[in-house]
């Protein structure tokens, strides 16, 4: 008897939704309670400090020493008032998620006492001891200290009693060790070269943003049966488990009504968010059953990032005062939708316009078609490394699956806005370019680009990069994801491609020609170019993946080979050229992306054969033995002909039990000699090849016998719960 098993299921049924106090006043009264923002500075800090503070966070002008120090103790009298007691410098190690090591503020004060202090020195910068934090060889050949330092940019909050203070984690030699210094670079970079392609359209235009408005998908789970199934506690993922009966096939949960743990949950979640500052708008539930997403406003994009970053810890923490597990990973269970964070990213300028979005004037919309072919220009250039930013071992799962995103990076525009590409390219330089009836406004010497209005119904679920009407979304990102990864690759590229932009631009002009003329022409070159990765087809067909390799697009779907693309001669190029990461740093960044897919890879296939040896194949042996004693008995007890038909459909059963549980045996035994030759593989990557050809290659089939064994065996010894379990109870 899988004693655990209905234990735990009984559990689950029995939950009563966890009642949380409605919040005191409205959520403009709460939001962003736990956050050192503008209101808190303006109260803990003298107004020199704050201008200077302010100054700091808006333009990146660095800091003085003593202000430094006046702001560390108005921060600490706030957070102390607010009942914190620790602080932290919480940074972003390359194994994703957050890394953070909390310090008391109390120091001795030398009579025997204690004090509570906080300085500059404190707040600016810190040498935490995580020499055990991935660094792909960087800090083992250089110098062994990484140091945090202060992010000024993204205000300081306080979770539980801890005041956090977002900080970059870098080498003493000032190498990149985390994701938050290549994003600000390239944050930088696009500033620098996007603002000097509005110089063309508008030169009152000084700094251009990045927003990012990320849509974070995940499962939830009873607590409890997740706490009974060591694949989903170890790896995040059922390894194994037979399909429901009933899955996503009825489509009733998508949008369907929140059920009322849930939605206890929710609100609770949505509570702690806002109190730190996170805009969050959205909830609602995702098309797999206990699937669910939620989605705040877009915001800068380093805020966002954080923000991500903080929710999905702070998920987890209220997931679990409601007796849930918060499934981040992106495809915890075969058969049913896996989960993404679609990555929203627009461009605006300080002057208040979208970059992305259709204007009101013909300069605006032209300004606007510049934007967009350089976005497919950059996109084009480095489809495959954006592929490679995108891909790790949890999101291969998802890649190239039939849903989400296909492992092949394309561009989704709509009707409306091809037609318009398609017009510009086929008219000569001089042509007036003319739409229809409604012309938009006019503008003497400009190419005549009408009013735009972009239907925003006009939608294609099967693309990786998509254009919504007033930005991109980049879908291909996984729900585990830092969104960092991704969004540093396609700053770079787009910062670089802009430049490159201007260039030619400038070239032309110096050649006699007229600023529209000139930018006509180049965007001509650029629509023509970038053709192959535009694709408003099915994203899923077979058609597809063969018209994609005809086109050149990058078609790899081995992870440990995309990854190649980090050092392919135009990314380490690109990426030297925008000051974003440099060599070192990219080969550092690809040898943890390696290792880190050899480690997730190697923890699967032990938890696989543990559990296959240990948890089932136990039990079909078990079961076998009561059909072969049942098989026994009734042949000694009657010897007519009646029961061999009984007979014969146990013996039947006991053969497949046989069958099955061998060809589990076998496989585990030879996933296990592929393990040890990889583990042999000195040189990294090549490890990580080993373990994506031969190891993770034998899952499927030790997968398989063991669903076929959950069908056939008993339900009451089964001890794992199951789909129907982990999928529909809440
Ligand atoms: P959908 O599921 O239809 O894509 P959601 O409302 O779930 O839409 O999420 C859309 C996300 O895109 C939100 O985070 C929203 O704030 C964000 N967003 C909207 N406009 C922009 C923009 N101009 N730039 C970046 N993000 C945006
Ligand atoms: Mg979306």
């Amino acid at each position: 008897m899988s004693a655990l098993r209905f234990k735990m299921v009984e559990e689950a049924v029995k939950r009563k939704v966890v009642e949380v106090p409605a919040p005191e006043g409205h959520p403009s009264d709460y939001f962003g309670r736990m956050v050192f923002n503008g209101e808190a500075m303006r109260k803990y800090l003298r107004k020199e400090t704050c201008d200077a503070l302010l100054k700091t966070m808006a333009e990146g002008t660095p800091l003085q020493r003593t202000t430094a120090d006046d702001i560390a103790e108005g921060m600490k009298r706030w957070a102390m008032e607010m009942g914190a007691t620790h602080y932290t410098h919480w940074f972003q190690p390359l194994t994703g998620g957050t890394a953070e090591k909390h310090d008391a503020f109390v120091e001795p004060d030398g009579h025997g006492g204690v004090i509570e202090e906080f300085s500059g020195k404190l707040l600016i910068q810190q040498e935490p001891d995580a020499s055990s934090f991935p660094n792909g060889g960087i800090r083992n050949t250089f110098e062994a200290r990484g140091y945090s330092a202060w992010d000024p940019t993204s205000p300081a909050f306080i979770v539980d009693t801890t005041l956090c203070i977002p900080t970059v984690f870098i080498a003493y030699t000032g190498e990149a060790l985390d994701y938050k210094t290549p994003l600000l670079r390239s944050l930088g970079a696009l500033n620098r070269a996007a603002t000097e392609v509005c110089g063309l359209f508008d030169p009152t235009v000084k700094k251009v943003f990045s927003y990012l408005g990320w849509e974070q998908e995940y499962f939830l789970v009873d607590e409890g049966l997740w706490s009974a199934r060591p694949d989903l506690v170890l790896t995040g993922r059922t390894l194994m488990g037979h399909e429901s009966a009933r899955n996503q096939q009825l489509e009733d949960h998508y949008f369907g009504a929140i059920p009322g743990r849930v939605k206890a949950f929710m609100k609770d979640l949505e509570y702690e968010a806002l109190k730190l500052g996170i805009p969050v708008k959205t909830r609602h539930n995702e098309v797999a059953p206990n699937q669910f997403e939620l989605a705040p406003v877009y915001e800068e994009m380093n805020l966002a990032n954080d923000h991500n970053l903080l929710l999905m810890s702070v998920i987890q923490e209220v997931a679990h005062r409601h007796d849930f597990h918060v499934l981040l990973h992106e495809k915890p269970f075969k058969g049913v939708n896996g989960s993404g964070k679609h990555c929203n990213w627009s461009l605006g300028t300080d002057t208040g316009v979208n970059l992305l979005a259709p204007g009101r004037t013909p300069m605006e919309n032209l300004q606007f078609v510049t934007f967009l072919a350089n976005v497919l220009m950059a996109v084009y250039k480095h489809n495959g490394l954006l592929k490679a930013s995108i891909s790790n071992a949890t999101n291969a799962h998802r890649l190239g699956a039939n849903e989400a995103p296909p492992a092949i990076i394309s561009v989704f525009l709509g009707r409306q806005v091809s037609d318009v590409l398609e017009r510009i390219k086929n008219t000569e330089a001089d042509d007036k370019i003319v739409f229809g009836e409604k012309n938009g406004f006019r503008m003497d010497g400009i190419g005549q680009i009408p009013e735009l209005l972009i239907d925003n119904t006009d939608r294609n679920r099967t693309s990786p990069f998509a254009f919504t009407g007033n930005r991109f979304e980049f879908r291909a990102v996984g729900s585990s994801a830092n969104c960092a990864g991704a969004m540093i690759a396609l700053n770079t590229a787009v910062a670089v491609q802009l430049e490159e932009f201007y260039k030619a631009v400038d070239a032309r002009i110096q050649h006699g020609d007229s600023k529209e003329k000139a930018i006509f022409a180049v965007l001509r070159e650029y629509i023509r170019e970038s053709a192959p990765v535009c694709f408003d087809g099915n994203g899923y067909s077979d058609a597809w993946k063969q018209e994609a390799a005809r086109r050149g697009l990058d078609c790899e779907t081995s992870v440990p080979l995309i990854l190649d693309r980090y050092l392919a001669a135009d990314s380490v190029e690109m990426f030297a050229r925008a000051g974003v990461l440099n060599e070192k740093e990219l080969h550092a960044r690809a040898e943890v992306c390696w290792e880190t897919y050899v480690k997730k890879i190697q923890i699967e296939a032990r938890v696989l054969g543990d559990m296959a040896m240990n948890h089932v194949i136990p039990v079909a042996s078990r079961y076998q033995g009561m059909l072969l004693e049942k098989v026994y008995r009734i042949n000694q007890l009657f010897s007519s002909g009646k029961n061999q038909m009984v007979v014969s459909q146990d013996r039947e059963l006991i053969e497949q039990i046989s069958y099955h549980s061998t060809c589990i045996q076998t496989g585990v035994t030879e996933m296990v000699e592929a393990r040890k030759r990889a583990n042999r593989i000195e040189n990294i990557r090549q490890r990580a090849v080993a373990y994506h050809d031969t190891v993770a290659a034998a899952f499927d089939e030790i997968r398989y016998h063991i669903d076929k064994l959950e069908l056939i065996i008993d339900n009451e010894m089964w001890p794992l719960p199951k789909y129907r379990e982990l999928l529909f109870i809440r």
